[in-house]
């Protein structure tokens, strides 16, 4: 067999698709021909040049599994952080609400108002204790056509204790009925005040009403007080 036609084979028998006999042909001329061995040696070695590209490929492959790998963990690691806000939000607003989202009406029935008297100028003082330690957050004014005014205690679902002495649950609170008028007309409310209530419905305790006869405040009073004027 000719070199040249060896040489032409040479591509075909590297891939091995040429005929079983076109193969015997060219492994005998091999064995003979040190210059077209040569020449299939060169043809089996990759060029350098596609080594590099396959080389290059493979590094493009990794860094590609690399950074999709990368971004797949700043997603899990964004979608935890999401999760672990939404989490965090549910916990802070159930908090929230349970102490300070809602207030809530203070049971009359554990309510005590005791050692009412009058100071000089016509307030009227009082002491009001509610019969657990826990705090009050606002004192709401609530009034109607009759003439009550309603001082309704208000507390959270939860609510800390009381800490601070005569903290207001057990202290002394003043009752300045002018005052209470005109809260009362700012709000619509033209029949004067004749009654005061702590809480309101059947439970209700009545602080003050028209008519009602007090003893004085004392001097200590009317120095805590001072002159309403
Ligand atoms: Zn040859």
């Amino acid at each position: 067999m000719k070199c040249e036609i060896v040489r032409d084979l040479l591509p075909l028998y590297c891939d091995n698709v040429c005929s079983a006999e076109s193969r015997a042909e060219v492994e005998a001329h091999l064995k003979e021909c040190a210059g077209c061995r040569r020449e299939m040696e060169e043809l089996r070695a990759p060029l350098p040049e596609e080594e590099l590209r396959a080389a290059d490929k493979e590094a493009s492959a990794l860094k590609r599994l690399s950074r999709e790998w990368e971004r797949g963990k700043w997603k899990a690691k964004l979608r935890g952080a999401a999760i672990a806000a939404a989490v965090c939000a549910v916990i802070v607003g159930a908090f929230l609400a349970a102490t300070q989202g809602f207030w809530f009406p203070v049971d009359p029935k554990n309510i005590s108002i005791t050692n009412v008297r009058q100071l000089s100028d016509g307030r009227v003082v009082y002491h009001m204790s509610v019969n657990d330690d826990k705090a009050i957050r606002e004192i709401r004014f609530e009034f109607d056509e009759e003439g009550n005014a309603y001082f309704v205690p208000k507390r959270a679902l939860y609510t800390e204790k009381r800490t601070l002495p005569g903290q207001t649950g057990d202290s002394d609170l003043i009752l300045d009925l002018p005052v209470m008028n005109g809260y009362a007309r700012d709000r619509g409310y033209d029949t004067e005040i004749t009654r005061a209530w702590y809480g309101r419905g059947e439970d209700a305790v009545l602080l003050w009403e028209e008519g009602m006869e007090l003893p004085r405040a004392s001097v200590e009073d009317e120095i805590n007080w001072g002159d309403r004027n």
